[in-house]
């Protein structure tokens, strides 16, 4: 039922080995207690005052080779706070109708109030994710249509109050909006809660659009790599 995936898909959100991100000087906040950037702006916080890394943003064509197991924080936020399919930029159709997220599947179905970085993506581009990325596979992924999908914090760095270093051997950590420890982390993703969760058989929404319908969607989302999106 599910045509063959288009080779060499980018995600929209896929990070690229020219985008390093760049490195300012962290300090001490002037007002609260807490880490803000030597040089910050206005730009360097989003609208719940989280301070987020500083990612370079590249045309297309200077991005180098796509790092697809990278993320990039500009574009995932991006993503996430217009709802937009992930892979091919597409925004929900109906604002009100419920939003596909999938996942890799790490014991169990979507979860009611789950929290994930990974924003939606449209029926189409989940064909060609549950085929192109190895994490995804049949057997491998869950899937659910989400009714509301709020911000709920981010996945940064969380800097010691008192060592004033990101905590040790730790990647990224999820912390909420509004929180203490929102004060000392700088942000890399934004993050979601979901609810109004129904699982979804993917197979059956494949079925639902046709070979035909999914062939020509799969060469719409084709035709938009390497166009400087
Ligand atoms: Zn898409």
């Amino acid at each position: 039922m599910l045509p063959p995936a288009p080779p060499g898909v980018v995600p929209y959100i896929a990070g690229y080995s020219e985008e390093a991100l760049l490195n300012p000087r962290i300090v001490r906040h002037l007002f609260f207690p807490g880490v803000a950037y030597a040089d910050e702006t206005p730009h360097d916080r989003d609208s719940f005052g989280m301070l987020w890394v500083r990612p370079t943003l590249l045309p297309r064509r200077r991005r180098g080779e796509p790092r697809l197991r990278e993320v990039h924080p500009y574009r995932q936020r991006r993503a996430m706070a217009n709802m937009m399919c992930q892979v091919c930029t597409r925004p929900p159709e109906d604002l009100d109708a419920p939003l596909l997220f999938l996942m890799r599947d790490t014991g169990g179905p979507v979860k009611e109030g789950e929290r994930t970085a990974s924003p939606p993506v449209c029926v189409p581009c989940a064909g060609i994710s549950i085929q192109l990325c190895h994490a995804l596979r049949r057997g491998h992924y869950v899937a659910a249509r989400v009714e509301h999908a709020p911000a709920w914090g981010v996945a940064g760095l969380v800097y010691d109050p008192d060592t004033f270093t990101p905590h040790p051997g730790k990647e990224l950590e999820r912390v909420e909006y509004g929180t203490e420890r929102a004060l000392w982390t700088v942000a890399a993703r934004a993050v979601v809660a979901l609810y109004g969760v129904t699982p979804v058989d993917l197979e059956e929404e494949f079925a639902h659009l046709g070979t035909d319908r999914l062939e020509g969607e799969f060469a719409r989302v084709a035709g938009l790599v390497g166009a400087g999106r």
